[in-house]
């Protein structure tokens, strides 16, 4: 399978995470802001991560990456292209 396609981006909606109410999107705002600040980069309307990032949001939020997957896709925080990167992933 080495000729696969790379796995989608993962990219985050900074300003819908916002409008998210912090009780559930707290802990992603705060890993978000870290990223942004380790990065630099704090003028950006959207902030791609890592696919290990999504795995260490899963065990933040005690849940399996797939399942937090469809969370941030249903906020509208996460790219529902996100879904094929979480396939790609063996668990
Ligand atoms: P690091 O992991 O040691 O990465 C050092 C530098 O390598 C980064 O500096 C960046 O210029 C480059 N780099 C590493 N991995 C990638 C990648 O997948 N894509 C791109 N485009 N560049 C990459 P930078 O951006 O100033 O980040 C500094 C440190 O901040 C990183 O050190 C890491 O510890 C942390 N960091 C930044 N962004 C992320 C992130 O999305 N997730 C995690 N877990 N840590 C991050
Ligand atoms: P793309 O990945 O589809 O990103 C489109 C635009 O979304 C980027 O335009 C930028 O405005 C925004 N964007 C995406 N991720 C981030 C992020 O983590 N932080 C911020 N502040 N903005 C983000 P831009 O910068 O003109 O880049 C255009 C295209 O150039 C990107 O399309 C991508 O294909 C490529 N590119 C830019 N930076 C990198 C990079 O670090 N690594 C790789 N492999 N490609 C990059
Ligand atoms: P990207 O820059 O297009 O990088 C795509 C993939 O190439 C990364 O997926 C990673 O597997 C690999 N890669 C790129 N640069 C490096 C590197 O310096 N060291 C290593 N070990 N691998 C590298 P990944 O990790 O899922 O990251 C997805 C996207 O998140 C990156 O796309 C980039 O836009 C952003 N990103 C991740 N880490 C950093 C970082 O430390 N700094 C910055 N500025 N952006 C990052």
């Amino acid at each position: 399978n080495g000729a696969a396609e790379p796995p989608p981006r993962l990219v985050l909606d900074l300003e819908r995470l916002q409008t998210v109410p912090s009780d559930q999107a707290g802990p992603l705002q705060r890993y978000a802001a870290t990223i942004q600040s380790q990065r630099g980069d704090y003028n950006g309307k959207v902030l791609s991560i890592r696919q290990d990032d999504l795995r260490t949001l899963a065990v933040i939020y005690d849940q399996s990456p797939s399942v937090l997957t469809e969370q941030l896709i249903g906020w509208g925080v996460l790219n529902p292209e996100a879904r094929r990167a979480v396939e790609h992933q063996s668990n």
